[in-house]
């Protein structure tokens, strides 16, 4: 690990014309005075020769703007400019990720800042995090860096004699296999986490030699088509993740289309290229915590030094599961709710079947206390933590720290179209296996991107924590006082 924070390098879009929440429409009257240069804060007009032109254009901050001395639209001597809202924005994004989510969420990876004209803590959903409010919100924000709060958490809880691993910010990747995302992708998420003294995921999909530099961020899963699963890839990883199921569609295992298995993830995987590979549910070895017990005695024996993580989808009895892990031998319980999974996962399960994660994180959190097992096991959420916001929910509401994925893949220009299970369906180059596809991202690029999300997500926390008064971020968990509920009446007023 380097300096502390990691250091924020501007990372600008990598595309020509980056989408932005506002047009401007410059008339052919422009004289190229340049007054537009120097007025706008934004940097969005540059000179390109002596021609002014609104190259930034999706820095403008739009209606924000009008009335201060520096709108363009009010000052341009030939009333030559116009400001629209972008009609494409429309198309972008859904109610979880709504489209000023999305745009944000570029603004940090390109800045480390959060931004200050746009939304950036909550989506449009209609409930759970979206309906949470811390009760100091409406204070002001000052961010700054605070050596005196700690963002730190311990993985290990069990005084077992394995080592302890200690994470510099409450958060670290999930599960993404070679042939869900292309190399460059698990690569920038392996580097940004090692930067941050935290960890990604290999998902199931097997250990590419390329991850082999970064093994001390890098957990292994083991999940139940047992897919690139090696004894040697075991002994390397710090975490071993047992993979039980997913939030985003529980009970229905996994599936990677044919297309996307190339011989590269074929060879992985030991299996034929283009024929599609399924990871069924649930592990047919599985059928009580005994045999659950058995497994992770067998990771143990393995890698008498790794902790041991059990991901698990949220039904309505996850408390049950999460006691029965803790009496298995896991140093961690990762709930994986509704809501997360790429536009791999179909819709109707991720909407439909897992508890929301804002439901599981109280249950289990208080049935673990009752038990009087909590102080030793470790509550990880994921399964739709989207902002910094909701990553101190989780945590308000009594998880130790949360898993992130989607969030990742936004910092790299993911657009949430939902083309993610097709070998050429990613226009983004992100979640694809197609050589062509994945040159559209270059590993240094990715890796800042998502270095200067986790800034800004930093710097955010740091403020939540010290506008409650708290020097941890371990002080927060299960404070659900410090949260109100914006339901629909008192939104009404
Ligand atoms: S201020 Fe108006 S006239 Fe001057 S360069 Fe900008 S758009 Fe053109
Ligand atoms: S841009 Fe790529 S990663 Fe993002 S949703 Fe579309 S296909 Fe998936």
């Amino acid at each position: 690990m380097g300096s502390w924070p990691p250091e924020v390098k501007g990372t600008t879009s990598r595309f020509k014309r980056p989408l932005g929440k506002y047009k401007i429409i410059k008339r052919a009257n422009c004289n190229n005075c340049g007054l537009c240069v120097k007025l706008c804060p934004c940097g969005v007009y540059k000179f390109i020769g002596k021609k002014v032109m609104p190259l930034r254009e999706y820095r403008c901050i739009g209606f924000s703007c009008e009335g201060s001395e520096h709108y363009c639209v009010a000052q341009c001597p030939e009333k030559a400019l116009m400001v629209i809202k972008n009609p494409t924005i429309e198309a972008l994004g859904d109610y979880r990720w709504t489209s000023d989510l999305i745009l944000s969420t570029w603004y940090q990876a390109e800045t480390g800042n959060p931004p200050d004209y746009m939304e950036y803590k909550i989506g449009n959903s209609g409930g759970g995090f979206d309906r949470l409010r811390f009760s100091f919100e409406f204070e002001n924000q000052n961010f700054s860096l605070k050596e005196d709060v700690s963002t730190t958490i311990d993985l290990n809880r069990r005084n077992d004699g394995r080592p302890q691993v200690t994470i510099s910010v409450p958060w670290y990747g999930g599960g993404m296999s070679f042939g869900s995302v292309s190399l460059t992708t698990m690569l920038a998420r392996a580097k940004a986490c090692m930067e941050w003294n935290t960890f990604t995921c290999t998902g199931e999909g097997g250990y590419p030699e390329a991850l082999i530099p970064y093994k001390d961020h890098v957990i292994t899963q083991v999940a139940t088509g047992l897919f690139g699963v090696r004894e040697e890839t075991i002994k390397r990883a710090r975490i071993v993740e047992f993979k039980y199921a997913q939030g985003a569609k529980p009970g229905l295992g996994g599936h990677l289309l044919g297309d996307k298995v190339t011989p590269d993830v074929a060879r992985m995987r030991e299996s034929v290229p283009g024929i599609s590979l399924f990871s069924p549910f649930p592990f047919h070895s599985v059928y009580s915590v005994e045999d659950h017990k058995k497994h992770v005695d067998w990771i143990k024996e393995i890698n008498p030094k790794a902790l041991i993580s059990v991901k698990v989808s949220t039904p309505v009895d996850v408390d049950m599961v999460a006691i029965g892990s803790y009496y298995a031998g896991a140093h961690i319980i990762h709930l994986d709710g509704s809501y997360g999974g790429t536009g791999a996962a179909p819709d109707i399960a991720k909407k439909n079947i897992a508890m929301p994660i804002e439901l599981a994180i109280p249950k289990v959190h208080r049935f673990l206390l009752e038990e009087g097992v909590r102080d030793e096991m470790v509550i990880i959420a994921s399964g739709g933590i989207r902002t910094a916001y909701d990553i101190a929910k989780a945590i308000a509401l009594g998880a130790d720290g949360v898993v992130i994925g989607t969030a990742e893949l936004v910092a790299l220009e993911c657009t949430r179209c939902g083309n993610c299970e097709r070998g050429r369906g990613c226009p983004r180059g992100i979640a694809t296996t197609d050589m062509e596809l994945s040159s559209m991202v270059e590993l240094e690029w990715a890796t800042q991107r998502i270095s200067n999300l986790f800034h800004s997500w930093y710097l955010q926390l740091i403020d939540i924590l010290r506008r409650l008064g708290m020097h941890s971020i371990t002080e927060l968990v299960g404070k659900t006082d410090c949260l109100f509920y914006i339901d629909k009446w008192s939104e009404n007023g």
